[in-house]
């Protein structure tokens, strides 16, 4: 049987419509929430991705702003900066756009975000709240997955979730956030041998790898929830995820597509986190 696909701009619709209210609410109390992103250099895609959140943000009346430094800034420059938005009170979230230039220590540029406005969900102190099921800001592609099941209803309690890939933004939070969720997890990464035998015991599983089309239909169980966050350039150029989307269809239960899957979700759940960082404010004020 087909699978049934997750359609995350249609959930992403629905969630943006509900910020777009939150947001006339909280400006109508004298708090437009605001967004400062910092790009540094002239990275394509990062500037794709940059203009991508911007209109996002504008799209349901929030405040966006956009700080560019060139490619060979002064780390300090740009932790001053930092600083400077951390004590602005038109701005609710700061997001540093990743990657950086290597003579830039990606860390302190991250533990320099105020936790109060780290709408990326990347600060320690965020990781660990999130770690021990506090309430924080969310890492926005995790989270993103975590509404889309939400949203289809689809149980992830007692299912066994595989999460292929490790890394400290996707692959270890989207693992957390299931098991907060009382999934029981199993990791996998570059060195899991035999791979297959472990994907194919998945009800969940979720595909965070950088490699185009990896997963195939031997790597899913029948009936599967597949969640790929993969966004990966194929051979023709087009963008494509970790996951074979034509071969897993007929044999997964159901499907993020990409694109239009995950992608939409991060940028929606940044909206997400960047409105709740103003109603957090507007709480405090009260
Ligand atoms: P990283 O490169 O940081 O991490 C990739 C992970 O995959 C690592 O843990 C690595 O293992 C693992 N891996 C690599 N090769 C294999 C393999 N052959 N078998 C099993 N595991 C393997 O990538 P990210 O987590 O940042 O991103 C993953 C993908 O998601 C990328 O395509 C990226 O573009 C996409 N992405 C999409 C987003 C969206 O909004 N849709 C947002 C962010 C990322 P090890 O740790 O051992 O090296």
């Amino acid at each position: 049987m087909p699978a049934t696909i997750i359609d995350g701009k249609e959930i992403s619709k629905h969630i943006r419509a509900e910020l777009e209210q939150e947001v006339a609410k909280l400006t109508a109390e004298g708090i437009k929430p605001g967004l400062a992103v910092i790009l540094v250099g002239n990275n394509q895609a990062s500037r794709t991705y940059v203009t991508s959140k911007q209109k996002s943000c504008r799209a349901i009346g929030m405040h966006s702003e956009l700080i560019e430094l060139p490619e060979d800034v002064e780390e300090q420059v740009l932790l001053n900066e930092i600083e400077t938005l951390n004590n602005r009170d038109d701005i609710h979230g700061i997001l540093v756009q990743l990657p950086l230039p290597v003579h830039i220590s990606e860390t302190k540029v991250i533990e320099t975000i105020s936790p109060n406005k780290d709408v990326d969900g990347f600060h320690p102190v965020n990781i660990g709240k999130m770690m021990t099921g506090q309430d924080t800001f969310l890492p926005c592609t995790p989270f993103g997955v975590l509404q889309m099941l939400k949203y289809m209803e689809l149980k992830v309690a007692g299912k066994h979730a595989v999460i292929v890939g490790r890394s400290n933004i996707v692959g270890k939070p989207a693992g957390q956030l299931l098991l907060n969720e009382n999934a029981t997890v199993t990791y996998c990464h570059s060195k899991t041998p035999d791979l297959a035998s472990y994907t194919r015991e998945a009800d969940i599983l979720v595909a965070a790898v950088g490699r185009a089309k990896m997963i195939t239909a031997e790597y899913v169980k029948e009936g599967a929830v597949v969640i790929d966050v993969g966004m990966n350039r194929d051979e023709h150029g087009k963008l494509c995820g970790d996951v074979d989307y034509n071969d897993v269809f007929d044999k997964a239960g159901y499907i993020t597509p990409v694109p239009g899957g995950v992608g939409p979700m991060t940028i929606t759940m940044l909206l997400f986190n960047t409105v709740k960082s103003a109603q957090k404010l507007l709480a405090n004020r009260k």
